[in-house]
């Protein structure tokens, strides 16, 4: 085969391989476990096949985090934690340590520092939450501005293990994208249909396009003052925002009617069980920043009535199943209205179910 024949090697510009940073008792037992244990909160150990042990410290950090705080983190592993450091998919940081002795010191660095130490087993995980605030243009809310408000209210949930299992919440910043499914969602609701500005959408959008994205075919072409534009029409309009992405001139975020929403019960399928959608809990709640006191005060009490009511191990779901939905609202003395009875026939007539995405 001549060089020219010769396959040119891909450019690699996807993640970077994780072995290079693993800590080498982790290199040398992969794929070798033996079992693990939970020796206090927030601390792992994992023994391998071979004897090897190796102990995890995860801590809890502000979310956004700027560079001084990477640096301080990253000076932590270097001084205490054999010079090892990950992030796990809800922003926790991870220090590893081959030895017992390390640990206590390791967990001194972190609470000197100012962070705390938790988040495993049956305790609140670290609030996941997309980040549109800062990058995304479509953000109804600042979902790690929730997250951090609602942390501060519930570090002594993070640090303990007071929970009957381990809780998973998350926030999102939009209705529809990459919103969250946990143990408790708090989430973007729009509460009316999108403010058409015509002056712009012949200049900004593709109508097609935008006419594709509702899901309930609730937009049409329309021309509105000798302009090619849109109309919509309300009464079918579920208010999702999904046309706002691709015709930005269609707004529909309001300083008053976007809303907050909590939904509970999501899981992903497990050993035990399949997996769950979360439903609906409250609805129309202020989107009240700095400190989202309302949305705060929600989960608070869900989280207060499960801990007294669940039973050992069972997640939010699997207590909500047990105990139904009517005892749910009336031990969280949580409003239920009409508005949490899926009864919308629409679909069947004008849903938009294909999975095959349009731009
Ligand atoms: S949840 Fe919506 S607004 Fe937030 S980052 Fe994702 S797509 Fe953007
Ligand atoms: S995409 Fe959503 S918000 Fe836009 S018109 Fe359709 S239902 Fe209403």
């Amino acid at each position: 085969m001549s060089d020219n024949a010769t396959p040119r090697p891909p450019i690699e510009s996807g993640c970077p391989d994780g072995f290079q940073y693993m800590h080498p008792v982790m290199i040398k037992n992969f794929g070798n476990w033996a079992y693990h244990e939970d020796p206090q909160p927030g601390v792992l150990l994992h023994v391998a096949k071979s004897g090897d042990k190796i102990w995890t410290v995860r801590c809890g950090t502000q979310r956004i985090l700027d560079l001084f705080t990477l640096r301080k983190l990253c000076d932590i592993a270097d001084e205490n934690a054999d010079g090892y450091i990950r992030f796990t998919i809800r922003s926790n940081v991870e220090y590893m340590v081959d030895e017992e002795a390390k640990v206590e010191p390791l967990i001194k660095a972190i609470t000197d520092a100012g962070f705390i130490v938790g988040g495993t087993r049956n305790s609140v995980a670290m609030i996941s939450h997309t980040q549109g605030w800062l990058h995304c243009d479509i953000p109804g809310t600042d979902a790690s501005g929730v997250v951090k408000s609602m942390m501060d209210e519930l570090i002594g949930e993070f640090k303990e293990w007071n929970m009957p299992n381990r809780v998973h919440i998350t926030t999102s910043c939009c209705q529809i994208n990459c919103g969250g499914q946990g143990d408790i969602a708090i989430n973007i609701q729009h509460t009316k249909p999108p403010r058409i500005n015509h002056d712009l959408v012949a200049n900004v959008c593709e109508r097609p396009s935008v006419v594709a994205r509702c899901p309930v075919a609730a937009i049409r072409p329309a021309m509105v003052n000798g302009k090619p534009s849109l109309e919509v029409d309300e009464k079918k309009c579920i208010c999702c925002g999904a046309c706002f992405p691709p015709c930005p001139p269609m707004q529909i975020n309001d300083a008053e009617h976007s809303k907050l929403a909590v939904w509970i019960g999501g899981n992903h399928s497990n050993a035990r069980s399949k997996p769950s959608f979360q439903k609906l809990v409250a609805a129309g709640i202020p989107n009240n920043p700095p400190r989202w006191p309302e949305a705060t005060a929600i989960v608070k009490r869900i989280l207060k009535v499960y801990k007294e009511d669940a039973k050992d191990w069972e997640r939010i779901n699997d207590w909500v199943d047990r105990i139904g939905w009517p005892r749910f609202f009336e031990l969280t003395k949580l409003p239920f209205t009409k508005f949490h009875v899926d009864t919308w026939r629409g679909a069947r007539a004008s849903l938009n179910a294909s999975t095959h995405i349009r731009f």
